[in-house]
C-alpha cells in the first residue's frame, strides 16, 4: 500500500517553504507543471553541481557540452523516436480516464462503486493504441508539416551529433564520454507522483563512446560508478536497487539495461538508467545525414563506428529522492519536529545565523558573521521569534547548521552552533568560524 501521507506531508513542505510550487496556481495550476522555489532551486542547483564534478570536472575522459533543445526533425527520424517513442495508450470506457497500459494497477475505477468489502470493480478498457509522446511545435511563422519540430525528449541525441565536434576540439581519445544536463519533454500519458513524472523535465546524461567489445565491460564500470555517487548522496543504501530490464522491457536501442530504482512511498521507482546503447545511434545518424560518423584510431589503424554506454538520471527525479530521503519526524519534548536531513553538500541553506535577543548589540555582531559566512557558503539570517521555533524552520529547510550570538559571544567571541541531526550544541570561536563551517560542508 502507497504512503500517501508522507507524500502529502512532504508536497505541502515543499510548498511551505519555498521548495517546489504548482506551475500556474493562481490560474488554477498546469497539471503535473511544477516551479522550484528559493529552496528547491538551490537543492536541485546541488544535485546538479555534484553531478557535473563527478562526472565532468573529476574525470580525464569526460567533456561537457550543452546543446539546445530544438534539433533538425530528421533527428528524431533517425533516432527511431517519431516512429518508436510511444507507449501503449488504454481509455477507461466509464471514467474516461486514460491510462499507460503498461503501468497499469488492479485500481477500482472511480466511477463504478465496490460491490463488497474488499472486492472492486475495474475500469473497463479500449484496445491499446500507440501514443507518440515527443511534443510538437512549428519553427517560423507558418504552422504547416513542414515547419513541425519536437521539443527533445531526451538530451542524448545533441550529443551523438555533435561527437565528432567534441572530439576534434577537445583532443580526446575513445573511449571518452560527453556529459550533458539539460531540459526534457515528454507528453506522458499519465504523469504524477509530484515532481515524479512531469512533462517538462531535466535530464542528466553522460554518453561514453567506446570501441565496440569493450562495451560490456564499460557497461559494468558505469553501473558501479553510478550507484556509488548515489551513495555520495546521503541516499539510504537500503532503499536503493537494481532492476534489469528484460527482454520485452528493452528500448528499442538497447542491448542491455539496468536501472536504479529507489524505494518511494509510492512503490520502487526508476531514477536513472544505465544502458548499452550499441553503435545503433551513431549508425541510424551516419545512414540518414549521409556523414560519416567514424572514428580512426591511430594506435590501432582502425576505423569503427563506437559503441555507446548512457547513464541517464532525471536531476528532478534524484531531487525528488533527496526529499523523500531526508524527510523525517521526530517527537521532542511533546512536540513533533520535522527534519530534512539532507547531507550537508546538498542542502539548500548551509547556515542559519540568529542573535539570540535583538539587543545589547547581538544583532549588529550576527550581522557581520552573517554577512561574512554568506560570501561562502549560503546563510540565512533570521531574528523573528524565539531561537526554539527558528531551530525548527531551519530544521524544515534541511539547514545543517544553527549559529546563535549570544550574552557569552560579547564576552569571549565564542557562539553556539547547533546541529541540526543530534541537536547537539557546540561553542565555536566566531573568529574561525568560517574554516570550521567550509571544513563540515567539504
Ligand atoms: P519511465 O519508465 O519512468 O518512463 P524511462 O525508462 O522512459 O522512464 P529514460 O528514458 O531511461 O526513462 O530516462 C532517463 C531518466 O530520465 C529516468 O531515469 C528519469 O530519471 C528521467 N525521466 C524520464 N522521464 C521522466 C519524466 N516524465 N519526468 C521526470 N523525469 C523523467
Amino acid at each position: 500500500m502507497a504512503d500517501t501521507t508522507l507524500m502529502d506531508k512532504l508536497v505541502s513542505l515543499c510548498k511551505r517553504r519555498g521548495f517546489v510550487f504548482q506551475s500556474s496556481e493562481i490560474y488554477g495550476g498546469l497539471g503535473s507543471v511544477w516551479d522550484y522555489g528559493p529552496l528547491g532551486v538551490a537543492l536541485k542547483k546541488n544535485v546538479k553541481d555534484r553531478w557535473w564534478r563527478a562526472m565532468v570536472h573529476a574525470r580525464d575522459d569526460i567533456e561537457g557540452l550543452d546543446a539546445a533543445i530544438l534539433m533538425h526533425p530528421k533527428v528524431w527520424e533517425a533516432s527511431g523516436h517519431v516512429s518508436g517513442f510511444t507507449d501503449p495508450l488504454v481509455d477507461c470506457k466509464t471514467c474516461k480516464a486514460r491510462f499507460r497500459a503498461d503501468k497499469l494497477e488492479d485500481a477500482p475505477c472511480p466511477q463504478k462503486p465496490s460491490k463488497k468489502a474488499g472486492q472492486h470493480t475495474t475500469c473497463e478498457l479500449t484496445e491499446p493504441r500507440m501514443f507518440n509522446l515527443m511534443f510538437k511545435t512549428f519553427m517560423g511563422p507558418v504552422e504547416e508539416s513542414a515547419s513541425v519540430v519536437y521539443l527533445r525528449p531526451e538530451t542524448a541525441q545533441g550529443i551523438y551529433v555533435n561527437y565528432l565536434n567534441v572530439l576534434q576540439g577537445s583532443r580526446q581519445k575513445v573511449p571518452f564520454g560527453i556529459a550533458q544536463i539539460g531540459k526534457a519533454f515528454r507528453n506522458e500519458i499519465t504523469p504524477g507522483n509530484f515532481i515524479f513524472r512531469t512533462r517538462e523535465f531535466e535530464q542528466m546524461e553522460m554518453q561514453f563512446f567506446v570501441k565496440p567489445g569493450a562495451d560490456v565491460e564499460w557497461f559494468e564500470q558505469w553501473r558501479e560508478i553510478r550507484m556509488a555517487w548515489h551513495h555520495s548522496l546521503g541516499l539510504n543504501p537500503a532503499k536503493l536497487r537494481w532492476h534489469q530490464h528484460g527482454e520485452g522491457e528493452l528500448a528499442h536501442y538497447a542491448k542491455a539495461a539496468y536501472d536504479i530504482e529507489y524505494e518511494f512511498p509510492f512503490g520502487w521507482n526508476e531514477i536513472e538508467g544505465i544502458h548499452n546503447r550499441t553503435d545503433f545511434d551513431l549508425q541510424r545518424h551516419q545512414a540518414a545525414s549521409g556523414k560519416k560518423l567514424e572514428y580512426f584510431e591511430q594506435s590501432t589503424n582502425e576505423r569503427f563506428v563506437p559503441f555507446i554506454v548512457e547513464t541517464s538520471a532525471g536531476a528532478d527525479r534524484v531531487t525528488l529522492t533527496t526529499l523523500v530521503d531526508a524527510y523525517r519526524e521526530e517527537q521532542v519534548e511533546g512536540d513533533t519536529r520535522v527534519v530534512l536531513g539532507f547531507h550537508p553538500s546538498i542542502a539548500p541553506i548551509k547556515a542559519g545565523v540568529f542573535p539570540l535577543v535583538k539587543k545589547d548589540g547581538m544583532p549588529e555582531f550576527a550581522t557581520r558573521l552573517y554577512h561574512d559566512l554568506k560570501q561562502h557558503v549560503p546563510a540565512f539570517y533570521d531574528d523573528s521569534g524565539a531561537v526554539g521555533r527558528r531551530y525548527r524552520r531551519m530544521d524544515e529547510a534541511g539547514t545543517p547548521f544553527c549559529i546563535t550570538v549570544d550574552g557569552q559571544t560579547l564576552e569571549d567571541g565564542t557562539v553556539t552552533v547547533r546541529h541540526r541531526d543530534s541537536m547537539a550544541q557546540d561553542r565555536v570561536a566566531a573568529e574561525g568560524l568560517r574554516n570550521w563551517l567550509v571544513d563540515r560542508l567539504s
